[in-house]
């Protein structure tokens, strides 16, 4: 079979919401589904938020140090959340929780595409994070981890690390919530974190 995964607030196979796609309301299952038949392939479509699957991947593949209960968070143009509870993800009631990425970190912060204000988001998804380091959405995330690295002194090295570990504190904020929620023995940092983890975690470990 097929699963998609989604960066949206995913329910019964139908994206009811993807700012970042402009989805809304998009039954991407069906249309997978439909297109492989269109293909002369006959397989069963499933579907879920991406932070969902990878946190389940990562449950899968063995947390670490074996965490049962621990917090997921991806760095993506978006920030994606997944919360596992005793082996579990935790859905909520309608299949949306964990949306740790549109936690407030700041109420009097930037607009979010989701509808409210200072998001973790906006401060450490993809866009922000560039943009925060001076730089072009289309650099991408790999030359802003060559930036962080370099010890230059050179000004966009050091704007680099400042909104890396900008992003980190940010995360600490959004995390420290979460943790006094859930009580997790580990956060897991997936996605573009992975590349700028030797500057971002610290950051986030010293606001937590
Ligand atoms: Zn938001």
């Amino acid at each position: 079979g097929v699963d998609l995964a989604l960066p949206g607030l995913v329910a019964e196979g139908v994206v009811r919401q993807a700012p970042n796609l402009g989805w809304n309301a998009v039954p991407a299952a069906e249309l997978f589904a439909q297109a492989l038949r269109d293909d002369g392939a006959q397989l069963p479509v499933g579907s879920d938020n991406e932070a969902n699957s990878a946190a389940l991947a990562q449950l899968w593949a063995g947390a670490p140090g074996g965490a049962r209960t621990f917090v997921y968070l991806s760095g993506d143009i978006g920030v994606g959340g997944a919360v596992v509870l005793d082996g579990e993800l935790l859905r909520g009631a309608h299949g949306f929780a964990g949306e740790i990425g549109h936690l407030v970190v700041d109420p009097n912060g930037p607009d979010c595409r989701c509808g409210s204000r200072g998001c973790l988001e906006r401060y450490a998804g993809q866009d922000a994070l560039l943009q925060a380091a001076g730089m072009d959405p289309g650099d991408g995330i790999a030359v802003l981890a060559r930036r962080v690295a370099d010890g230059s002194g050179a000004p966009g090295a050091r704007r680099a690390r400042d909104a890396v570990e900008q992003a980190g504190t940010m995360l600490g904020i959004a995390l420290s919530g979460a943790v006094n929620l859930l009580d997790p023995e580990t956060v897991v940092l997936g996605g573009f974190y992975r590349e700028l983890a030797d500057r971002l975690a610290p950051a986030a470990e010293r606001e937590l």
